[in-house]
């Protein structure tokens, strides 16, 4: 038998199976998933890497085989399904098979056991209290605290008794000599929630969340395994809806991976996990410690949890018997890996369900494009949810023209009916949330007076200013003069559009003096928790009006919430890409869910230049039917995702001669190669950034209908940059529907 085995190192050139011979020593030892260390090179030097399989056979001369050294010290062995899950990313998104293993493995490295010392009584009650009369006698006063506290409680934490009880160590030894106690250590997890207590749950569902379950269930009790989603407007009692699906694929003895946006991973929505399922639940996020973290995964190997909770990256979770993956808010572009391999959580989720027999389901007010395409094809099944749990209406929504507002001589950002609005809810004490989007923020240009945007004449997304005076489309090259003055109407109001968080606090300010304002962005925020701060504090009323980015329109429920008003609303929707009208849809529908959520009706205010734009009217009316026809139609008639399939291939170098050269040539092989007439191969482009820390960037899309089409393009274009040094210089990246473009 030999090792197949991957070498730890990121290399395109290296990026192959080496076969390497096993000593018997390590026969019974090896398995798939675990990390060894192995003579490599031409030295020998010492290298890791990762055991992919065995082979009967050897593919090169046997002579020249060299043995595993050993197993790698404190290696955490990944499971063989994972290794499987791994090679799967690694054709799917492309990528060296290392990098790929690195992601499946979120863990790298054993922590150290975190152990706990406890000190136990030994003696009986009679015997216990005949030695504690003799420390008395003999004043031995240390002793005699312990023993007597012993006597009270028979087990004590080592902690308590040498800081409590100020008891040494040496006391404690000497009465493990005379056989009275003994100082035991346990192993425990790092839990980062403890002694959450299970709470009875005794919700009527509704019919609507009924009869999601009963459809899900009925497919599962019959072993099929599909993926499922939930289009429920927000406060339809998704979550809810979650819980119960987990709790029934709980009792058949398997587990459920819960991903949420990191920015969502609130104690509030974790909460309604905990009061289910209790300690049997555990969570991953940024801020947990090494050690946490490996506990956690730990746990879940070891079957003492069965629900896990946190980002993307949680969907790693070595269950032994998983059963569900649910994913909230499946629209959030952060599901999207931006580091290779740059893979999508819903799919990879799909991934793993198929190899593991497990049902995915996902959920969203507002699905993506994605998700509505599929479940509209049969591929998903759509289990739909109109009615908010508890029956509340839906908000008033107001669309303002700001154009009109600059007419009729208003130049402040916030316009007339919101300004009314505003007063109003300060009267009543009730609260405020104003939005402004800062998607796009990079420099589209648009006319004050007409609301006119540039755009590219050949892509139909808007261009962007870049510093040497130019206008840029960051989609094909295109470039034209910046103008001074409106093409369509003359105004000379025409330019960058920039709008802060920090401007219309200022303003607020001065239009409301009385008025307690909050804002949240990335400057209030830096701290530790900040945003939990701002929104506990702004729960507690102790702010009227919440200004902030899109991190304030994310799943929080504040009842006392009944105004609205997203300052900008179009700001999202020129940025130079295909898929802004789907972000700013997105966006306002939740900006508007958060008004009205308790028992009071809430308002809502959009202000726009654009408000013919079906992106707006549609958010205004909460009808995502008739956005979803408009979109999906564009979407196709630019061969854009989820109709077609976009592939980026990103190149990076510090010589932009060398870049320039790399890219014109990768181009070219593609379109040589590209013997599918169907095949759109665009490029090469500057992206948005043309040069970052002096490393210069181009990108090559090439857009198919079919996926297939393009992981056979990229293994191709994979072996072509392989096998020629033209590229050894250059970093070639690939990326498959991506979120923006670059
Ligand atoms: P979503 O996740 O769709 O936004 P939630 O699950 O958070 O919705 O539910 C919204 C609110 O309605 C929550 O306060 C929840 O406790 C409540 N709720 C959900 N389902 C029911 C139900 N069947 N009966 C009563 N209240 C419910
Ligand atoms: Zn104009
Ligand atoms: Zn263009």
């Amino acid at each position: 038998m030999y090792a197949n085995i991957i070498v730890d190192i990121t290399h395109e050139k290296l990026d192959k199976i080496f076969q390497y011979s096993i000593p018997p020593e390590l026969e019974e030892v090896l398995q798939v998933g675990m990390e060894v260390v192995i003579p490599f090179g031409r030295g020998n030097r010492e290298t890791k890497g990762y055991l992919v399989g065995f082979a009967q056979k050897c593919d090169y001369d046997p002579s020249k085989i060299k043995p595993i050294l050993h197993v790698a010290e404190k290696s955490v062995a990944m499971e063989a399904k994972m290794v499987a899950l791994a090679a799967w990313m690694k054709e799917y998104y492309g990528g060296t098979m290392i990098q790929s293993l690195k992601t499946v493995l979120p863990i790298k490295k054993q922590e150290n056991a975190k152990v706990k010392r406890r000190v136990r009584l030994l003696l009986g009650e009679a015997e216990g209290k005949a030695k504690l009369d003799f420390y008395l006698q003999k004043n031995q006063r240390a002793r005699a605290r312990l023993l007597a506290a012993l006597l009270d409680d028979g087990s004590l934490e080592y902690e308590l008794v040498t800081k409590k009880l100020n008891i040494s160590l040496p006391v404690i030894r000497a009465l493990e000599e005379q056989g009275v106690l003994v100082l035991e250590s346990e192993q425990v997890y790092r839990n980062p929630v403890q002694g959450q207590q299970k709470e009875a749950r005794t919700l009527i569902h509704t019919e609507e969340q009924s009869g999601a379950i009963d459809l899900f269930w009925k497919d599962y009790q019959a072993g099929i395994r599909g993926t499922y989603l939930i289009h429920g407007v927000t406060g339809s009692g998704k979550t809810e809806v979650y819980i119960e699906m987990i709790a029934r694929v709980i009792a058949q003895g398997r587990q459920a991976i819960v991903l949420i946006p990191e920015i969502a991973l609130t104690y509030q929505t974790v909460m309604r996990f905990y009061k289910c399922f209790g300690d049997r639940v555990s969570i991953m996020n940024s801020r947990l410690s090494q050690g946490e973290r490996y506990d956690q995964m730990m746990r879940a190997k070891d079957g003492k949890i069965d629900v896990m909770i946190g980002p993307r990256s949680a969907l790693f979770t070595p269950f032994p018997n998983l059963g569900l993956i649910v994913i909230d808010e499946e629209h959030e572009t952060t599901y999207k890996s931006e580091q290779v391999p740059r893979y999508h959580a819903r799919e990879t989720a799909e991934a793993r369900g198929r190899m593991e027999d497990a049902s995915v389901l996902l959920g969203s007010a507002t699905p993506s494009l994605e998700a509505s395409y599929r479940a509209r094809s049969g591929e998903y099944t759509l289990l739909p949810m109109k009615n908010r749990a508890q029956m509340q209406e839906l908000a008033t929504v107001y669309t303002v023209d700001l154009r009109e507002e600059l007419q009729e001589g208003n130049r402040s950002i916030i316009s007339r009916k919101l300004h009314e609005l505003i007063e109003d809810r300060l009267q009543k004490k009730e609260q405020i949330m104003l939005f402004i989007n800062r998607r796009g923020y990079a420099g589209f240009i648009s006319c004050r007076s007409c609301g006119y945007v540039v755009k590219c004449p050949h892509c139909d997304v808007s261009l962007s200013s870049h510093r040497n005076g130019k206008l840029v489309c960051h989609y094909c090259g295109y470039e034209q003069p910046k103008m001074k003055t409106c093409p369509e109407c003359g105004s000379v109001h025409i330019g960058e559009f920039r709008a802060g968080t920090q401007q219309i606090e200022d303003l607020l300010k001065k239009e409301f003096p009385a008025a307690r304002v909050l804002r949240m962005d990335m400057d209030t925020t830096k701290e530790k928790d900040g945003h939990e701060k701002i929104l506990s504090a702004f729960a507690n009323e102790e702010a009227d009006i919440l200004i902030g980015t899109q991190m304030i329109v994310k799943g929080h429920d504040f009842p006392n919430v009944t105004l609205v008003g997203a300052l900008a609303a179009d700001m999202s929707l020129y940025s130079d890409d295909y898929r802004a009208g789907e972000r700013t849809f997105q966006l306002l529908t939740q900006a508007v869910g958060r008004a009205g959520r308790g028992q009071k009706h809430g308002e809502a205010v959009i202000q726009t230049y654009s408000p013919e734009h079906y992106a707006i009217t549609c958010a205004a009316k909460q009808d995502y039917e008739s956005f979803y026809e408009e979109e999906i139609a564009y979407r196709d008639l630019m061969g854009y995702p989820p109709v077609h399939n976009l592939l980026a291939v990103l190149l990076a170098c510090e010589n932009e001669q060398l870049l320039e050269t790399a890219a014109k040539y990768l181009k070219e092989y593609a379109a040589r190669i590209n013997r599918n007439e169907t095949m759109r191969i665009i490029g090469p482009a500057s992206p948005g950034v043309g040069k970052i820390n002096d490393v210069y960037r181009k990108v090559i899309y090439l857009k198919d209908e079919k996926y297939d089409t393009l992981i056979e393009m990229k293994n191709k274009l994979e072996q072509y940059i392989e096998i020629n040094s033209g590229f050894n210089k250059v970093r070639i990246q690939f990326d498959f529907n991506p979120m923006n473009v670059f």
